[in-house]
């Protein structure tokens, strides 16, 4: 089968490779579509970071490079292990990529288990990947979803998590209809961080410098105001939507220290600061800023035990995920349509999905 596979920094190669042998306790995945990441474009420009390097396996998968790559897809059950009595051949499903210590308890109570020591996920720290025709996986991580999802839209699901893991961590949830909410930063994450926001009622602000993604937003109907931070004094504006008392909730999707600034002074005394981003540096930060108004900051990474309720609201309609599919490639056109286009043209681009058999791309 056909897997795209990173050897290293620059060096991703698409390759035939025999496909994973079933285990007891796992299926079979035939991928249908496999969005790129930012996460895979910073392994292969600064690379490896959550990949392994040569000479030093991944503690739990043991694996190191070459190691199939993609972590965000959906597809059909082809095979399932004769010890499983809960997945057949043909359901529709996501996977929740993580590989995570056999110790670990992942029960549906845990909160933490994204935490643990080594956690790494599937199609970055070894054990086959979404960009790849097929990918066997443990029940633990397959969530079956309802045929009246489209798979294109399917593979938008786990960065829809990442955004549903931030809001809840922000405190906010189905009581919170109503409260705004600011987001630093119109990226893929900051959309769909909106678009979860909107499903609860909250009233969306984006500050974004890219126009195109200011209308993206907009248009996508994920935030009702998109500011341009260069033009538009966000603080103020913010104090004008909420009678002069600032915005319940912010979210920072994008590592820039002067938004962490601009969020603080838009959050009302004692609002939540929520921190989606990913730095590569220390960041300068005034902390009076947080101490004189109380502000709780909190991180967030991942998702732990979130995707049921990610994969209801996208059942129930509540999130539309059609406007965020921009583009749909094979996998011979990863490198040159896909990476490129993150790296040299991301501003018109949210997703680009990947059908690694083709399948996809013959509707
Ligand atoms: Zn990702």
């Amino acid at each position: 089968m056909k897997a795209a596979r990173f050897y290293d920094r620059k060096d991703i190669r698409i390759e035939d490779i025999e496909p994973q042998e079933l285990q007891p306790g796992t299926a079979r995945v035939d991928v249908a579509w496999c969005g790129i990441c930012g996460t895979d474009l910073h392994e292969y420009l600064d690379g490896p970071i959550f990949c392994p390097s040569h000479g030093n396996p991944h503690p739990i998968s043991g694996e190191e490079p070459p190691v199939t790559m993609g972590h965000e897809f959906c597809g059909v059950i082809s095979e399932v292990a004769d010890d499983i009595d809960d997945l057949a051949v043909g359901d529709h499903v996501v996977v929740e990529p993580y590989i995570i210590s056999e110790d670990v308890n992942t029960g549906p109570e845990s909160k933490t288990y994204h935490l643990s020591e080594n956690m790494n996920f599937i199609g970055l720290g070894g054990r086959g990947g979404g960009l790849a025709e097929n990918v066997v996986v443990k029940r633990r991580w397959i969530h079956k979803i309802s045929d009246k999802v489209s798979l294109d839209h399917a593979a938008l699901i786990e960065p829809l998590t990442v955004g549903y893991h931030a809001v809840e961590r922000a405190g906010v949830g189905e009581d919170s209809a109503g409260q705004v909410a600011l987001i630093g930063g119109a990226g893929p994450i900051g959309l769909l961080t909106a678009a979860v926001l909107k499903a609860f009622g909250v009233t969306v602000v984006v500050s974004e410098l890219s126009k195109a993604r200011r209308e993206k937003a907009l248009e996508t109907g994920v935030a009702d105001h998109a500011l341009n931070p260069e033009e538009v004094d966000v603080v103020k504006k913010v104090h004008e939507l909420t009678d002069g008392v600032g915005a319940d909730v912010a979210f920072e999707c994008t590592s820039v220290p002067a938004v962490m600034t601009t969020l603080m002074d838009a959050l009302r005394p004692r609002g939540v600061l929520q921190i989606v981003s990913i730095w590569g540096k220390p960041a300068e930060v005034d902390l009076n800023k947080i101490v004189l108004k109380e502000l709780d900051v909190r991180g967030t990474i991942g998702y732990v035990n979130n995707h049921p309720q990610a994969i209801k609201l996208v059942e129930d309609g509540r999130v539309d995920l059609t406007p965020f599919v921009t583009a749909r490639i094979g996998l011979d056109e990863l490198i040159d349509e896909g990476f490129d286009t993150l790296i040299h043209r991301n501003e018109t681009a949210v997703k680009i999905l990947v059908s690694p058999s083709g399948k996809g791309l013959d509707k």
